[in-house]
């Protein structure tokens, strides 16, 4: 179990008042957006208050295998977090194995690390508390009360701050699950395995990160077990199964506006279907949600312009998430062998170029590099934005 650092008995004094941002989580999505307030002001010219909650210090839990692009680690600043970098993709399944090589690296990460680095670059103030519930504006902890006039739930696929009726509660809601093993070791494959003998419904790993490697199972069904498998490709690795890490994982798109409070990442299903990769989204939502923030804050728009632009671009993205969420719903359905061979087939450089190319389109890295080219909207959120009204 990771030591549990955050504050206990008289270290939680009561925490109460009110800020001008409250960003609840502090995790990938919730550092950008807090990233992207740094050294924000108000119209009347004052530095803007802005408060992070956890209820960890900021990388005390890992809340993945933190694997990623590294362009988006780069884009970023975070490359000193680095563990390992993969240019193949090694796709197993029990009728062969095909090797991709990417257009681009994934590189895994030390989350800790990460986590420091990106919370460097902002000027919020941190508190560790539990967030318990919200009414209005008035966040609920259990140090007291906040209240803010702009309120982010980056508190993952919970969605805490929602309106009671709409948060999400397994195994009914559209979530999937992943559990991961950590033990020692080393690697050099980026490796996946397609194979029902492990997951009827999804996809197994392991991703070396240094001298440990994160062996883990994800289940489409929110119903189906995912220790044994994860046990089980421990052991066929010969891995041991220790020190584990999982969670519910979103797979579809949520309002990011709703009720008068900003949802970014897991909270908002920002993560991609399919592949259940959730970071480079958390990262590029929060961003762009602070973008919007910063805009209020400076007087430039009102919080209810802000929220619908926010929801405006985060809809936007409905036609990838909705296609990505269809591959993960068609991909159990197709025969073993016939999988097998499409992704033999699939595995020419021009069609891996392709395909990666575009997925890396959906939340690209140049976003974090370059807000002004950014913030105009592309032809499909303008789309978004004008049925938004
Ligand atoms: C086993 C597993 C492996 C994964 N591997 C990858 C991977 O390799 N690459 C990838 O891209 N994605 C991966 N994902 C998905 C990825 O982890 C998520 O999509 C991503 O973490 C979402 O980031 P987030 O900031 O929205 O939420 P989270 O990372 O879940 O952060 C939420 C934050 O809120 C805090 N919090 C929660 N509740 C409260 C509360 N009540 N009060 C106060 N604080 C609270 C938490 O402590 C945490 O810091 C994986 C998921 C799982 C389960």
């Amino acid at each position: 179990m990771p030591r549990r650092r955050t504050k206990r008995g008289t270290e939680r004094t009561p925490l109460n008042g009110e800020v001008d941002v409250l960003v609840c989580g502090a995790s990938f999505a919730g550092l950008a957006v807090a990233r992207e307030l740094a050294g924000a002001r108000r119209a009347d010219g004052a530095p803007a208050r802005v408060l992070v909650l956890d209820r960890y210090e900021i990388g005390e839990r890992q809340t993945s295998a933190c694997a990623a692009p590294t362009s988006w680690l780069e884009a970023l600043g975070l490359e000193d977090s680095v563990r390992q970098t993969f240019r193949d993709l090694v796709i197993n399944t029990p009728h062969g194995s095909s090797r991709y090589r990417l257009p681009w690296t994934f590189s895994t990460f030390d989350y800790p690390k990460l986590c420091g680095l990106l919370d460097d670059q902002n000027d919020a103030e941190f508190e560790t508390a539990k967030v318990e519930g919200r009414s209005g504006n008035t966040v609920h902890t259990d140090r007291g009360e906040v209240s803010a006039p702009l309120v982010v739930d980056a508190l993952g696929w919970r969605r805490m701050l929602a309106p009671a009726d709409a948060r999400f509660q397994p195994p009914d809601a559209p979530l999937s699950r992943g559990l991961e093993v950590h033990p020692g070791g080393e690697g050099n494959e980026l490796e996946i395995w397609i194979d029902r003998s492990y997951v009827r419904a999804g996809y197994s790993w392991s991703f070396p990160a240094g001298d440990e490697v994160r062996i883990g199972v994800g289940s489409f069904d929110p119903r189906a077990h995912v220790k044994d498998p994860t046990v089980r490709l421990a052991e066929d690795l010969g891995s041991e199964a220790v020190r584990y890490q999982g969670n519910w994982i979103p797979h579809r798109l949520r309002p990011a506006a709703e009720d008068g409070i900003f949802f970014a990442g897991d909270s908002a299903g920002h993560c991609l279907p399919l592949t259940a990769e959730g970071i480079r989204t958390a990262l590029y939502f929060g961003i762009a949600c602070g973008r919007e923030l910063r805009g209020v804050l400076a007087g430039r728009a009102s919080r209810e312009e802000a929220l619908r632009r926010f929801a405006a671009f985060s809809g936007g993205h409905r036609h990838p998430f909705g296609s990505m969420l269809r591959l993960q719903r068609l991909v159990p359905r197709v025969p073993p062998r016939l999988l097998a061979a499409a992704i033999r087939a699939m595995g020419t450089q021009r069609v891996v170029d392709w395909s990666f190319g575009h997925y890396l389109e959906i939340a690209p890295p140049e976003f974090a590099r370059a807000p002004a080219a950014h913030a105009r909207p592309n032809a499909a959120q303008r789309d978004v934005a004008a049925v938004a009204g």
